[in-house]
């Protein structure tokens, strides 16, 4: 099968690679449809994290093609949302809601790789959801984007708190933090104040339920926030970055008491000051995103047509044309690149 690798930082390629096969009883392998380019494929590309001929993507949606034996929930031909962390969802954190952290859980990323033509997900069941019938083509961004960034946007919400009534500021005009708006928008919030500089993301923004849009960062966003709060600052803060800056942002724009989800994955360097973070009284969580939990009310607000979070694909490219996706996502020509891998079959019902 035809897969992507990065060789080395900025080095992308499309190769042969050894087709996937069921291994353990508890595995499927599925065959991808989409599968798309995520902000964290980003950090090795630019030789933050270290790469090496790593097989790529952590993003996917597909047609189920073989099973092994313990499979339970699904069935050779239905189509499936993966979430980006294996879980066996059975497990006491798990079933706490924590599948990112399951005992038995891995990351698809840097070892499955689902940039491809196919994939071997383990743990199945407790991975992959079934969609209640073949998709629209049209809805298929949609269900690719609850795989990972819409998943983790409304998770970050979650983790904030988010609710009806409540004040709401987003840190973060990429992917995720743009589904963190409609995830907030969703949830009933009052008010979303989505912090960008870039016109194209201010009107999708805007479009996903942002109320006011500040422009300015540091201590000139965080008077921003608060003066859009009645001098408060929010009451739930999404941080969609992960750089200190971003963090200091989110802690300093939450009220007292308020809650930040955070989700911007954190590199080395980043560190919050004690003193501050004590006086501050907010609520911090957040981490790898439990996109489990949320894939089946989610499948069944994008089959209901309720919401829309594939228009934050603003690139789709066939999978041979990888590098040229990676590229004008480095080069913040695009939020999101999607990859086709082949067409959605017919249903066969
Ligand atoms: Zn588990």
């Amino acid at each position: 099968m035809r897969g992507v690798v990065m060789n080395a930082p900025g080095d992308i390629e499309v190769v042969e690679r050894e087709d996937p096969m069921i291994i353990e009883p508890t595995d499927a392998v599925v065959r991808i449809t989409a599968t798309c380019i995520c902000g964290s494929d980003l950090w090795p590309y630019r030789g933050v994290e270290p790469v090496d001929h790593t097989p790529m993507g952590h993003e996917y949606v597909g047609v189920v093609e073989e099973i092994g034996d313990a499979v339970q929930t699904l069935k050779v031909g239905d189509f499936v949302v993966g979430s980006f962390c294996i879980s066996d969802n059975t497990c006491p954190i798990c079933r706490a809601g924590y599948q990112s952290r399951c005992v038995h859980g891995s990351f698809v990323a840097g070892t499955i790789g689902t940039q491809a033509e196919k994939a071997r997900i383990p743990y199945a069941d407790g991975t992959l959801v079934a969609t209640p019938g073949q998709p629209d083509p049209e809805l298929i961004p949609s269900l690719l984007a609850a795989s990972d960034v819409l998943g983790t946007g409304w998770f970050a919400a979650v983790a904030a708190e988010v609710g009806p009534g409540k004040a709401v500021a987003v840190v973060g005009d990429g992917a995720v933090g743009l589904m963190g708006v409609l995830a907030a928008k969703q949830l009933g919030a009052e008010q979303i104040i989505a912090m960008s500089r870039h016109a194209d993301r201010q009107a999708l923004a805007r479009e996903f339920g942002a109320t006011d849009i500040v422009e300015v960062r540091g201590d000139a966003g965080v008077a921003a926030v608060r003066e859009l709060t009645d001098g408060l600052g929010a009451h739930s803060v999404i941080e969609a970055v992960g750089t200190q800056e971003a963090m200091l942002q989110a802690i300093r724009s939450t009220r007292p008491g308020g809650y930040i989800g955070y989700v911007g994955v954190a590199h080395e360097g980043v560190a919050l000051p004690a003193d501050e973070l004590f006086f501050s009284e907010v609520h911090l969580h957040g981490g790898p995103a439990p996109v489990r939990r949320f894939l089946p009310e989610l499948i069944d607000l994008i089959w209901r047509r309720e919401i829309d979070p594939g228009k934050v694909f603003d690139l789709s490219l066939p999978l041979e044309q990888a590098a040229e996706g990676y590229q004008a996502m480095d080069e913040r020509r695009a939020i999101k690149t999607l990859l086709t891998v082949q067409e959605t079959r017919e249903s066969v019902s």
